[in-house]
């Protein structure tokens, strides 16, 4: 399908804070790509907290419809979140990958080795499943005689499961290792991890992929010795795949090894679309200041050019990514530098 495309058509949302400032700058990285993807065509859309102070909506329904009707993808920046519950606001980011089915978040995490030949001792990607487990949110409170009693529903259904399972198959596929670890908690909790992990380790034998993943090896662990082990001895992972309240812990846990949120990208990926999201919030300590790092926005843009199929491109900016990175010239404060945007940028479109 994408090699039919004319143009690309990428919708861009940067919403609050430094999202305002980064998201232009992956722009400026897919414009520099020229003829190894089909001609950008961008769409200035908006949403988050700030719109909704002015309008009192965080997502307009004309964001909405331009992104399904006019976009191949999108790139997210951030929103804020309110410190206080704020009557009416719900979260754009959380209501577009609903609106969109954009149901797995994937979350590369990858040292960069001081060797440009080496490789990375962490190259691993997380795979979380982004629509139900405890964060359909189906939560009750009741009196009792002994006080309180809160509730909470965790819903694992094998359609869920079993999507989410083979994008993290995909995955594996376009990988040197071709590893996937399933992590669940099913000696506990056999109900629902239990049908997780069976559903997961059924997908290679579902007929509609037959042999498709001979090639992929499956593994599984218990989450918390899953964690255990991510922090003593990353390098064995390869493709993670997880049931969402797991996953986020995990994607999480897994960022703090390689350093600064202002390099972690993510996508939120579904059937029919993508869309980038830098991993870090709206940060508004340093909002404004023009030295917000926008290493994690550029990975993202390349992460959604690799999941439509351009590879090629996608790696041309995670190289010249990483040579900035390796060189250590340019670097934003929060690695320790004194560079601006701007001048990372720079080095970074120069090395594209
Ligand atoms: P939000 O409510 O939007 O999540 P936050 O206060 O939690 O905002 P985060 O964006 O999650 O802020 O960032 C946490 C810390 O990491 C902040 O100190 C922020 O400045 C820093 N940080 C996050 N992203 C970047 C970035 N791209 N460049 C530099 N520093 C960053
Ligand atoms: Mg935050």
């Amino acid at each position: 399908a994408t090699a039919a495309r004319q143009s690309l058509k990428i919708g861009l949302v940067p919403a609050d804070g430094i999202g305002k400032e980064v998201i232009p700058a992956a722009r400026r990285a897919i414009e520099a790509l020229g003829s190894d993807i089909p001609k950008p065509e961008f769409h200035d859309l908006v949403a988050g907290f700030e719109h909704f102070t002015r309008s009192g909506t965080a997502l307009p329904e004309e964001t909405v419809r331009a992104l399904r009707e006019d976009c191949d993808a999108a790139l997210f920046g951030a929103v804020s979140s309110p410190s206080r519950k704020v009557t009416g606001y719900t979260s754009p980011i959380v209501a577009l990958r609903k609106e969109l089915d954009l149901y797995a978040n994937i979350r590369p995490v990858v040292s960069v080795s001081a060797d440009p030949r080496g490789k990375p001792s962490i190259d691993m990607v997380v795979v979380r499943e982004n629509t139900e487990c405890l964060y359909v949110k189906q939560e009750t409170m009741i009196h009792t005689e002994t006080g309180r009693e809160a509730r909470a529903t965790r819903l694992i259904t094998e359609r869920a499961s079993r999507r989410i399972g083979k994008m993290a198959f995909e995955i594996a596929l376009k990988r040197p290792r071709k590893l996937v670890t399933i992590i669940h908690k099913s000696n506990v909790l056999s109900v629902t991890d239990g049908l997780f992990r069976e559903t997961v380790r059924g997908v290679p034998k579902l007929p509609e992929v037959a042999g498709r993943y001979d090639n992929v090896t499956i593994a599984e662990q218990i989450v918390d010795s899953a964690v255990y082990r991510l922090f003593r001895e990353p390098e064995i992972y390869d493709v993670m795949v997880a049931p969402n309240l797991y996953g986020d812990i995990l994607s999480d846990a897994a960022a703090a090894l390689v350093g600064s949120l202002g390099l972690v990208p993510s996508i939120n990926a579904g059937d029919h679309f993508v869309m980038g999201e830098p991993v870090h919030g709206s940060a508004p300590d340093i909002e404004g200041k023009g030295i917000a790092n926008p290493i994690a926005a550029i990975r993202s843009a390349a992460l959604m050019l690799r999941h439509l199929g351009y590879e090629k491109g996608a790696d041309r900016v995670d190289n010249a990514v990483n040579s900035v990175l390796r060189e250590g010239q340019f670097a934003t404060p929060d690695l320790g530098g004194k560079s601006t945007t701007a001048e990372v940028l720079d080095a970074i479109l120069k090395r594209i």
